[in-house]
């Protein structure tokens, strides 16, 4: 208590040259905040303090912890995270890394005006829509396209449209939850679409979906069980059977995808997930699927499908609440075109990240390696380093089960260090993530970006000196 009385006032501090030197830079307003939140936690510091402090130190303390504020306040609250994780597509990190293509169309949109809703040819008002309906027609196939804000409104949108006040019959092997609580009854209720559930857990046959569908039937929905599987003694209604169920009725049959990919990746081991093209090839009304899994662009609600459905999606007023700027457009506009050339698995980070050869990741692997052994080998707190053979993952709701092998390496701590040395290495700037694997930290090479192997040593490093000093 005893120094709490020598806090300089506000006003004081707001004359010292250093802060004067924010003055000149920044809003008086923000300074000052700042500048009180930083005297509140100097005072807190001091209360319990026994000892007798100078003036003087006291408020240089306090003009330091201003100068910490206002820079942290700088940087945002978003920070770069490197990916030592080996999942690629890390919803808690942001999905899809995106490609030099879609990031330099999207800033040169972003800082200019654009034709986003003006035909240039007659000069009219036209639709923000047909920058991407063109090229994702040609990409799948089907007979038209809208994209929405994300794969959620998508599905909320095409019951809206389709089913509300109806029925929708769905199997109940497939009434998924996916992350952030994206559940599909509850969708299905706020939709206005009514639920008809078939089938059990494990076991779903058409005749089911035959023997439910009544007057009220609008739709016959599924979708892909992105994030579990269901094995051993169960049974899937096959796609083809519920399109000639639809058909042979005259109901239109909608798929929730979640990935949807449109790339071929069975060349590269990854068999289980459905492509975009397939599925509408086998006669699906109307498929929805995310732009920021599989396919590598922005966050996005992609719906394809036939003409006078998605039509009818367009003039639904949920549609304009659901829109996606210019920026999502021109990201998605420029990721599709990447398709469309051919060569995603060098373009796009997503798909370059699951098609890289075990023989580079090795490569990357042992580089890494070597540079933290120059670089961290030494270290005291060091226990061992070496190079693994480890199991990486797809990971936002697509191939749940499937484990893709690849390349990384453990850091072994002395003295139980790993929580706090992780920790540290989160809070850094860039932030570093990485898995823990036997009270090792496990740094799978799949995930990281160019440049990240380099900078994850520095920081490494940093981290470890500067724990060494304390
Ligand atoms: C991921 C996913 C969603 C949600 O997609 P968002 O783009 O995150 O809104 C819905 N359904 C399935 C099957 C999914 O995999």
């Amino acid at each position: 208590m005893i120094n709490l009385k020598k806090i300089p006032p506000v006003d004081e501090i707001l004359l010292n040259k250093e802060v004067e030197e924010l003055l000149s830079k920044f809003n008086r307003e923000y300074i000052i905040n700042l500048l009180r939140a930083a005297i509140d936690d100097i005072r807190e510091e001091l209360r319990f303090l026994q000892e007798e402090m100078e003036r003087d130190f006291i408020k240089e303390e306090v003009i330091k912890r201003l100068q910490k504020r206002v820079e942290q306040s700088a940087r945002g609250t978003l920070e770069k995270v490197i990916n030592g994780t080996g999942v690629v597509l890390h919803t808690n990190l942001g999905r899809a890394p995106m490609g030099e293509r879609a990031l330099n169309y999207m800033s040169a949109m972003a800082a200019n005006y654009s034709n986003l809703e003006m035909d240039l040819e007659s000069g009219e008002r036209g639709s923000r829509y047909v920058h991407v309906e063109e090229i994702l027609t040609r990409l799948t196939g089907a007979e038209a396209a809208l994209v929405v804000n994300n794969n959620a409104a998508a599905v909320m949108l095409g019951l809206n449209t389709m089913a509300r006040g109806r029925e929708v019959i769905v199997s109940r092997g497939q009434l998924v939850e996916i992350g952030g609580a994206f559940r599909i009854p509850e969708v299905m209720k706020l939709s206005g679409a009514r639920l008809v559930e078939v089938g059990t857990t494990n076991k779903t046959y058409i005749s089911d979906f035959a023997g439910a569908i009544s007057e009220e039937t609008a739709l016959l929905f599924t979708a892909h069980t992105s994030n579990y599987k269901i094995i051993g003694f169960s049974e899937e209604v096959k796609l083809a059977e519920l399109v000639k169920l639809g058909k042979e009725r005259g109901i239109p049959v909608m798929q929730d995808l979640g990935s949807g990919i449109l790339y071929n990746m069975k060349d590269w081991g990854l068999q289980d997930e459905p492509s975009v093209q397939e599925c509408v090839a086998a006669g699906v009304d109307i498929i929805t699927f995310s732009g920021d899994k599989l396919l590598g662009g922005p966050q996005a609600g992609i719906i394809v499908g036939r003409k006078k459905y998605i039509e009818a999606m367009k003039k639904n007023q949920l549609t304009r609440a659901l829109r996606v700027d210019k920026l999502t457009i021109a990201a998605l506009e420029a990721t599709l075109l990447e398709y469309l050339e051919g060569k995603p698995e060098e373009t796009i980070p997503v798909i370059r990240m699951l098609c890289c050869s075990p023989e580079q990741l090795q490569r990357q692997a042992e580089e890494l390696l070597d540079n933290l052994y120059s670089r961290i080998g030494t270290l005291p707190q060091v226990a061992s380093l070496t190079m693994v053979e480890l199991e990486d993952m797809v990971g936002g709701g697509a191939y749940p089960t499937y484990k893709i092998p690849g390349f990384g390496v453990d850091i072994e701590f002395h003295d139980n260090a790993l929580e706090k040395i992780a920790r540290e290495l989160r809070l850094g700037s860039p932030a570093l993530v990485t898995r823990k694997q036997d009270n090792k930290m496990r740094i799978s090479v799949r995930t990281l970006l160019e440049g990240d192997a380099e900078l994850l040593v520095d920081l490494i490093e940093g981290v470890l000196k500067r724990e060494e000093v304390v």
